[in-house]
């Protein structure tokens, strides 16, 4: 088990005039590096051969320095963690991150210190968690059927570790679920919910206090495409998963309710998981005006959708007036942690 105090003793050894900030080059990477970059940082990209060309193809998003790995599960070597700790690494997950390193090696295994409340990616994870954390936050949530027997209106079918909307679908029967599912025991049966999608990407802050609201997406997927198949949609448009990001903002009126829900989530996770949530996470959101806001999950790290606004979001930059990706936000943060002499408050 890795301790925080294990953290804070890695942390007292670093050159702090020397952090680099590190991430997997993959997901939201060049945006943390460049962000990283725009606050004076160094910055090293762990890199597997076939993406590092990729990489090397933006000159002010491309690390300034890469640690070769053949696959990214190797991270957890301790040669490789060693070479982290030698260049004073802070490590920003990101969703790729998350998945190939698993929660559960984060907490047992990973020596190297990361951006934001470890804790807070395994409730991300864990769906009952997710959910334990957003009911406390009391935001409202699709609701769950017990068993498949009460299946009366159309429900979403998911499985564990299903991510990004792939192998999703819907049934309307209990009938209907037998046959596409077997009565597989690890379903999970949720209230299809209607409505429009809004994913809010927030950025907490224990310095501040404040929870921003860095801006807005809403994923793009194969189903969202199912009208140009009407009267007759094909199956194959049926298919959710994430293939995409496109910028959208809300009416303004809701925007009272938005901040609410991430304020609520930021004080539930303070209870639940103290220090409780740090720095970037993302509310994803389906709107109907009947029914106002359901939220369907949390991402508690750095989203995807975010790489719309390199330069800031329509909305960061009535909060910061000058270009403020979540990338750079997450570097504005180490530099103030460093000045403030409190760099622990932020890295676990
Ligand atoms: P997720 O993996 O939870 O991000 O979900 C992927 C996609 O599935 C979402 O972007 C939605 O289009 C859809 N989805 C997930 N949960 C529900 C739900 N309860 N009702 C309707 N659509 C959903």
């Amino acid at each position: 088990m890795v301790s925080k105090e294990d953290i804070d003793g890695e942390l007292a050894a670093y050159k702090k005039n020397r952090i680099t900030i590190a991430t997997l080059c993959s997901h939201s990477a060049l945006q943390i590096f460049h962000g990283a970059r725009r606050e004076g940082f160094r910055t090293l990209g762990i890199c597997t051969p076939e993406r590092k060309e990729a990489y090397e193809s933006f000159p002010f998003a491309k690390p300034d320095s890469f640690l070769m790995v053949d696959k990214f599960a190797d991270i957890m070597d301790k040669g490789i963690q060693d070479k982290l700790l030698e260049n004073n690494a802070i490590v920003v997950p990101h969703g790729s991150f998350v998945e190939y390193v698993g929660p559960e090696n984060l907490e047992k295994k990973f020596r190297v210190p990361i951006f934001g409340n470890r804790k807070t990616l395994e409730w991300e994870r864990d769906r009952a968690k997710q959910r334990k954390w957003l009911e406390a936050a009391g935001v409202k949530m699709p609701h769950e059927y017990a068993s498949a027997a009460e299946i009366d209106r159309k429900v979403f079918i998911k499985f564990p570790g299903a991510k990004g909307g792939s192998g999703y679908f819907t049934v309307s029967s209990p009938a209907e679920f037998r046959k596409r599912c077997a009565n597989r025991k690890d379903a999970i049966i949720q209230e299809f919910v209607p409505g429009v999608r809004y994913y809010m990407h927030f950025f907490h802050s224990p310095f501040s206090g404040r929870t921003e609201l860095m801006g807005m997406d809403r994923r793009i997927e194969t189903v969202d495409e199912s009208y140009r198949g009407w009267p007759d949609v094909d199956e194959d448009f049926i298919d959710y998963t994430v293939t995409g990001n496109q910028p959208i903002i809300i009416r303004e009126r809701l925007l009272p309710e938005v901040l609410r829900m991430g304020k609520a989530t930021v004080e539930a996770s303070k209870k639940l998981l103290p220090p409780g949530m740090l720095g970037p996470f993302c509310l994803e959101t389906v709107y109907h005006p009947k029914r106002g806001f359901t939220v369907f999950e949390i991402s508690a790290r750095i989203v995807a959708g975010t790489n719309l606004y390199p330069n800031g979001s329509h909305y960061s930059y009535y909060v910061f007036e000058e270009p403020m990706s979540t990338g750079r936000r997450i570097a504005r943060e180490i530099k103030i942690g460093l000045e403030m002499g409190a760099l622990g408050k932020i890295v676990y």
